[in-house]
């Protein structure tokens, strides 16, 4: 019995757009620790988080163009993301809406936990805020006078609004971020540690009148509460009362002690949210913070450069998904996009990883395998027959390719996968189970030792292209020959 329990959350977008590739990345990478987590945990051990963000100016400017509500708005769109999520096979076990009125209660008795401790005042406050970036800008940040993300200029935002004492806990997270090995990729701990020395309280309250569309600070209807400070607590809100979110068959037991601290998956840009602003508010709370953050790098275009929609060197996934199907994407993110560094998207990678690992690799080994145990009338399902040093060969490389997953190291732990099956391949070459010098025996060890290797492979690619895997399983039990792979052109 394994009672360790293990619950990992993405962040939750914005809603008021359709995915793009980033957030594929990010899915994806969750998606593959948590399959992976089942595995070695057990189903019921282990609670994988995702869902939308659906407050703030944004929101309620976009409805307001559409003509609709802010709520048909982001139903629509929350939609969208949970198809998008079955389209890429994302295995989430809860899809948390901030819009929803159980998320609207638990984040208003936060802010009240808050203010009982001393951390909320009110404050007269002129700032620029940018509504892209539902953030408030110094002069120093802008370029032009303009957001540098968004290309607009800020409004001027001059208001009666509440603060977050956020400075409190300056030291409380500088001497968090040293206990350990909390934030991968070890080289952003500099860049978080310089931000936390020099953060400020913030504002965490809008004016009701000017942004209906939003939570109503408890004691103070006149106010709603900046999005940030409302969507953030979802992290936690999920784990206490899950009904609205969760999958069909859900039955795990609720309660934030059962599973907090989780892991927290997000990009480049959200850095100082997840780092900072949230694990202040944490602390505020009286929470613990969280166990690990893992900061995934920006997809780039094919040539270096960040994707822009004026440049229009955009990759969208859906056409990815399309063109190439859901598992070869989920397989280049895995194993040609760094887990954790700014990377270039490129299609031709993407075939080539594809056709050399898969369709040459692992896919024509095991087409080799079953053919030949057909021909010679061979059985390789008896474990008995595996040779001992092959067998620990083998099982050494599968300890390696799951003490990087542990770590997070999602590429590394392919590049071993695709270790195995080449040794696979050399194995074959080298010992010739089709020579006509070899003995029914001898072939009989050979096959039963790459029947072996093979389902080693394909349950460590379980975690990635879960279907093929499955298949793959599938053929070599059935001795089912055939191309698993189709080569991409
Ligand atoms: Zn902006």
């Amino acid at each position: 019995m394994n009672n360790e329990k293990y619950y990992q959350t993405t962040t939750l977008p914005y809603v008021n757009a359709n995915p793009h590739i980033g957030h594929t990345l990010e899915f994806v990478q969750a998606d593959v620790v948590a399959r992976f987590k089942r595995k070695k945990l057990g189903e019921e051990n282990v609670w994988f988080n995702l869902g939308a963000d659906e407050h703030g100016l944004k929101m309620y400017q976009k409805a307001k163009e559409k003509g609709v509500t802010p709520q048909e708005y982001v139903d629509e769109y929350s939609k969208n993301w949970k198809e998008f999520c079955d389209l890429f096979l994302i295995s989430y076990d809860t899809f948390y809406r901030t819009s929803d009125p159980s998320h609207h209660k638990l984040a208003q008795e936060w802010w009240l936990r808050s203010e009982a401790n001393g951390d909320i005042y009110k404050k007269e406050y002129t700032g620029l805020y940018c509504v892209g970036c539902e953030e408030f800008k110094t002069e120093k940040q802008l370029v032009d006078g303009k957001c540098p993300d968004h290309g607009v200029e800020p409004i001027v935002v001059s208001e009666e609004n509440y603060f977050f004492k956020l400075s409190k806990y300056r030291d409380d997270l500088l001497k968090w971020l040293d206990s350990g090995e909390i934030l991968k990729p070890d080289h952003k701990k500099a860049e978080l540690k310089n931000w936390i020395s020099a953060m400020e309280d913030i504002s965490i309250s809008r004016v009701k009148e000017k942004l209906p569309w939003g939570i109503e600070v408890p004691s103070d209807p006149t106010q709603v509460m900046y999005v940030w400070f409302d969507a953030l607590t979802d992290y936690i809100n999920v784990l206490k009362d899950p009904t609205e979110f969760a999958r069909e068959g859900f039955d795990k037991d609720a309660g934030i002690d059962n599973w907090w601290p989780g892991v927290q998956f997000f990009g480049p840009d959200n850095l100082r949210f997840q780092g900072g602003v949230w694990q202040g508010m944490l602390a505020s709370f009286g929470v613990a913070h969280t166990r690990k953050l893992l900061n995934h790098g920006m997809v780039l275009a094919a040539d270096g450069t960040k994707m822009s929609k004026t440049k229009g060197n955009g990759v969208s996934p859906f056409e990815q998904q399309e063109k190439y199907g859901t598992e070869a994407v989920r397989f280049y993110l895995i194993a040609g996009i760094s887990t954790f560094a700014d990377s270039p998207y490129k299609e031709e990678d993407l075939k080539n990883l594809y056709n050399a690992h898969l369709a040459d690799n692992f896919g024509n080994l095991l087409n080799r395998v079953i053919v030949l145990s057909n021909k010679y009338g061979i059985d390789y399902s008896d474990s008995n027959n595996i040779d001992s040093e092959f067998k620990s060969k083998v099982d050494g490389f599968v300890s390696e390719i799951e003490s990087l997953l542990e770590k997070f190291e999602l590429q590394s732990a392919v590049q071993k996968i695709i270790e195995l099956a080449s040794f696979g391949n050399e194995y074959i070459s080298e010992h010739q189970p089709w020579s006509k010098e070899k003995t029914e025996k001898e072939r009989e060890q050979i096959l039963s030792n790459l029947a072996y290797l093979i389902k080693n492979v394909a349950e460590q690619y379980s975690y990635i292209i879960p279907e093929s895997a499955n298949r793959a399983l599938d053929m070599l039990i059935k001795k089912e020959s055939g191309v698993l792979f189709a080569k991409i052109d």
